[in-house]
């Protein structure tokens, strides 16, 4: 590839092109039976993505946003609960919290992980809530609301740390939502089991997306519930499809949620290669650390704890001076974004919530400071090579603080 070729912050056209035979045969397949909702298509999906998941059942919906409202409904939550979650997360975290009729609220990040910190969540716990050991039901102290449930958020592909989140859930009563959106086949060692677990498994239950620039993409819309829960699993059955428990028999009023046949099929072709896709994410993760060492780049570069195996839907490092790298690599043609600039408690939309700057200071400092480089399975080692050559040339030196010490 020539040295001034545009280089794409996903390439979501080649893997299409390699599998069209594939996808236009679904296409097909449904033209001739007309089954475009429901049916075996989904039904095999939700066998297949549930099997992937280690998970007892999944349940296809029509978006990572539903997935997350139907399954924080399902386990329990109701309106004038607060839900915790992070500040660095996309809005759809907090507005399936808000759409379930709940109150988000958040607590801090770590600062190597970019996910929920679990002393934060402690922090929390203990000193904003009050917790009643007979009725085994948490209140927020000031709100007087009780405090039903939490969102960890497997950012950019890399796990949440789930065993302190999961003892303290236990403890105090709450049902956790793991938001795995970002990170399909996305991996956690638990010490508590003594073994690995895959993203979608560790919750009550857990919300994916395959918008189509996921891990795992649909050609259009789509989500999942996974859960080992039965009762759970048959609720978002009911959700997504208007509370019915059978045909035209309303159990409660529900959504227009459905995942449809054509994107459930495409999915099941994708599905298969997810597991080799992930694994080249995790090559050019590899490949990118590698060249910054060398370089010696004044970068933070992302931290893999060791008690997680990434699937890198996104690959963030940290600079001094983003903007100015951003707008360097732009000029060499190389795409870059940010995930995400503003954290939701100083979004105008959380006006509401009353936060101001300062609040969670660890998110907002990485705010100003992430950058998120091209990321996607075919992406090449040249145009890597590329891509740091340019973040090295442009990131500024800022003293020793700045390189990373693990
Ligand atoms: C993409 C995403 C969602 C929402 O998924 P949609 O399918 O777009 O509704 C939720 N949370 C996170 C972290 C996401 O990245």
């Amino acid at each position: 590839m020539s040295q001034d070729a545009k280089i794409p912050f996903v390439d979501l056209v080649t893997p299409h092109r390699e599998l069209q035979e594939e996808l236009v045969d679904v296409f097909k397949a449904a033209l001739a039976t007309a089954g475009f909702i429901g049916g075996p298509m989904v039904e095999g999906f939700e066998r297949e993505f549930a099997l992937y998941c280690d998970a007892k059942h999944s349940v296809g919906v029509s978006s990572g946003t539903d997935a997350l409202r139907f399954a924080l409904s399902a386990a329990g939550v109701n309106p004038g609960d607060v839900v915790l979650t992070v500040p660095l997360t996309f809005i759809a975290t907090t507005e399936a919290i808000s759409q379930a009729g709940a109150r988000p609220d958040f607590v801090d990040i770590d600062a190597r992980t970019y996910t929920m910190d679990p002393e934060k969540l402690r922090q929390y716990l203990q000193t904003q809530c009050v917790f009643d050991p007979a009725t085994r039901r948490l209140v927020h102290r000031t709100l007087g609301k009780p405090v039903t449930a939490v969102v960890p958020v497997h950012l950019y592909g890399q796990m949440a740390d789930m065993d302190p989140i999961l003892e303290m859930a236990e403890r105090y009563n709450l049902a956790v939502i793991e938001d795995a959106c970002q990170a399909h086949g996305a991996e956690y060692f638990s010490k508590k089991e003594n073994c690995w677990r895959k993203a979608g498994s560790m919750g009550r239950a857990a919300a994916f997306s395959f918008y189509p620039g996921k891990n795992l993409g649909a050609c259009g819309e789509g989500g999942a519930v996974t859960t080992d829960d039965e009762a759970i699993a048959r609720k978002v059955r009911m959700f997504r499809d208007h509370g019915q428990s059978k045909k035209y028999y309303h159990d409660v009023e529900g959504y227009n949620g459905r995942l449809d046949a054509i994107q459930a099929g495409i999915l099941r072709v994708k599905l298969k290669h997810l597991a080799r896709w992930n694994e080249s994410r995790r090559e050019h993760a590899r490949k990118y650390n590698e060249l910054f060492a060398a370089a010696e780049a004044n970068i933070i570069p992302p931290f893999e704890a060791p008690w997680s195996k990434a699937v890198y839907h996104l690959y963030v490092l940290q600079v001094e001076n983003r903007e100015a790298v951003q707008a360097d690599l732009a000029k060499e043609k190389i795409d870059t974004g940010i995930h995400y600039p503003v954290p939701l408690h100083l979004q105008k939309a959380y006006s509401g919530l009353g936060y101001k700057h300062g609040a969670f200071p660890v998110c907002e400092k990485a705010a100003e400071r992430i950058v998120s480089l091209p990321m996607f399975p075919g992406l090449s080692e040249a145009d890597q090579a590329r891509v740091v050559h340019a973040v090295v040339r442009s990131a500024k030196y800022t003293g020793p603080q700045n390189v990373l010490v693990v």
